[in-house]
């Protein structure tokens, strides 16, 4: 039998979408049930997120398995510790994007600017729509001459636009990483679960590989499956076990 490895996403894959990020908790009886699948001996799990890796980490808190955040920039796990060496010299660039926008933003209501350290977010979901235009603009002046120089990626996904640091490296290249340096060799089956474009990265990069469900309706997706919502991806993980 082929082991499993199980590719997770975090927020709109694990946790439904929220207003503030630091309210995305998983409950008791989630967390159980994924601490179950963890330690079923045939499966593998990695959960893999957008968010900076310490946080990550202690929203899940699930000891014994890997994870990947800042998009794969982060990955911890068994005998597993590293950072992407050009993720980590752009720090700077980020920090000082940092400073910019907050002093830019200053005053204004609704804006949240989360610091990832080796990546950046602004959370404008809660901020008025008529100020959106305003806060739009003000991101996009800040950030164009980092853009211009090449410094810099910007994604914009669920009401969040992302910094990132300008190097080929994403959720997709992340799983072939594992794939590559973790598991090869072992006879393993990779399925990946996730709910939005960054998502896509790795949908395509499993494509003849193993396989792939999207949260949520999507007309674009690479996933081979689609899945309504947070509570069917539990009920997809529960027969999971079963049906390998
Ligand atoms: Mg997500």
């Amino acid at each position: 039998m082929k082991n499993l490895l199980l590719f997770l996403d975090y927020d709109g894959t694990l946790t439904p979408i929220v207003k503030k990020p630091h309210l995305a908790k998983l409950s008791k009886a989630r967390q159980a049930k994924l601490r179950k699948i963890s330690t079923t001996p045939h499966i593998r799990v990695v959960v893999i997120s957008g968010r900076k890796l310490a946080d990550l980490k202690k929203l899940v808190g699930i000891p014994g398995i890997f994870y990947a955040g800042n998009h794969g920039f982060e990955i911890s796990g068994p005998k597993t510790s590293l950072v992407h060496p050009k993720a980590k010299a752009a720090k700077p660039i980020i920090a000082k994007i940092k400073k910019e926008l907050t002093k830019e933003l200053k005053g204004i209501k609704g804006t949240l600017v989360e610091d990832k350290t080796l990546t950046l977010s602004l959370h404008y979901r809660l901020v008025k729509a008529a100020a959106l235009p305003k806060v739009k603009k003000i991101f996009s002046q800040v950030t164009e001459p980092y853009l211009k120089s090449k410094k810099i990626r910007i994604t914009e996904v669920k009401k969040v636009l992302e910094v990132r640091p300008n190097i080929d490296w994403d959720k997709g290249k992340a799983v072939l990483w594992f794939l590559e340096k973790k598991f090869k060799g072992k006879r393993v089956f990779p399925i990946f679960i996730g709910d939005d474009t960054t998502d896509e990265d790795a949908f395509i990069a499993l494509k003849d590989k193993g396989s792939t469900f999207r949260v949520g309706r999507s007309e674009t997706t690479h996933a081979k499956h689609i899945i309504k919502d947070v509570d069917q991806v539990y009920h997809l993980l529960e027969f999971l076990p079963l049906e390998f």
